[in-house]
């Protein structure tokens, strides 16, 4: 039976659009968007939305995987899940109960926590705001997420949901989650590579996300949960800034 990816591929090819491929072939074809450690590289596979799989050196982390488990068929299973809260386009119970293996952890904020079915709970850790931690060699600390525009502070209220940074061997990978250009996202330092969210009402629109993104200035950034948004747009105003970042865009809504 085929996979979803592998229908995708099959139809995207028969009709002359994009391949995707399976992850094997996609990682030897470099078709995942590939970042330089000091200890190896850093592959990048937008899944959807707000879901990826990035592979490090050390591990497979899969963030907010949803959609469910027959969507991540192609990929080495997850070594680390990471959940940034609890709204259905990041956090989806039967799609982590068919994507945890053996040794697979999980980091969620700690209202996801206390959600989570007891098998899931066993395996995971709760960082809140603020908290620092590690997974192997990897640094991971949690960046608040929150609204801060009048009218949307009921989607994502201020100290229940987490961005991830992590820490891999020197280079720095902000995950910002669902939010808005916090002062806590503008005070980020040093980051290689962000996931940026650009959408309303939920987020923030294109012109705030180039503002913030300008402020902290990371080497590389994706605009990512941008559906009904034009990341060329954000790109385009970025660019206005004066900002260096290289603006990445992956296949988010293939
Ligand atoms: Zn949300
Ligand atoms: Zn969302």
């Amino acid at each position: 039976m085929l996979t979803r990816r592998q229908m995708l591929a099959t139809g995207a090819a028969a009709a002359g659009g994009p391949v995707f491929l399976p992850f094997a072939a996609a990682a030897a074809a470099h078709s995942g968007d590939m970042f330089e450690t000091g200890s190896g590289q850093i592959t990048v596979f937008p899944v959807s939305h707000a879901s990826f799989v990035m592979k490090t050196p050390e591990m497979v982390i899969y963030c907010d995987p949803v959609g469910g488990a027959e969507a991540y068929a192609d990929y080495p299973a997850p070594g680390l899940i990471l959940i940034t809260h609890e709204h259905g386009d990041h956090y989806d119970v039967p799609t982590l109960e068919g994507l945890v293996q053996d040794g697979t952890q999980l980091i969620t904020n700690p209202a996801v926590h206390d959600m989570l079915p007891d098998a899931l709970k066993a395996r995971a850790t709760a960082m809140a705001n603020g908290d620092s931690g590690s997974v192997g060699a990897m640094r991971i600390d949690a960046i608040p997420a929150y609204n801060i525009t009048e009218g949307r502070l009921k989607y994502h209220p201020q100290g229940r949901d987490n961005g991830y940074i992590l820490g891999i061997d020197g280079f720095r990978v902000y995950i910002a989650g669902d939010t808005e250009g916090t002062p806590e996202m503008r005070a980020v330092e040093n980051i290689d590579l962000a996931f940026v969210p650009m959408n309303l009402p939920y987020t923030m629109d294109v012109d705030q996300a180039a503002d913030a993104v300008a402020d902290f200035a990371p080497r590389y950034v994706y605009p990512y949960h941008y559906r009904g948004n034009d990341p060329a747009e954000f790109a385009r105003l970025l660019g206005e800034t004066g900002a260096t970042t290289e603006v990445k865009l992956g296949p988010w809504y293939s």
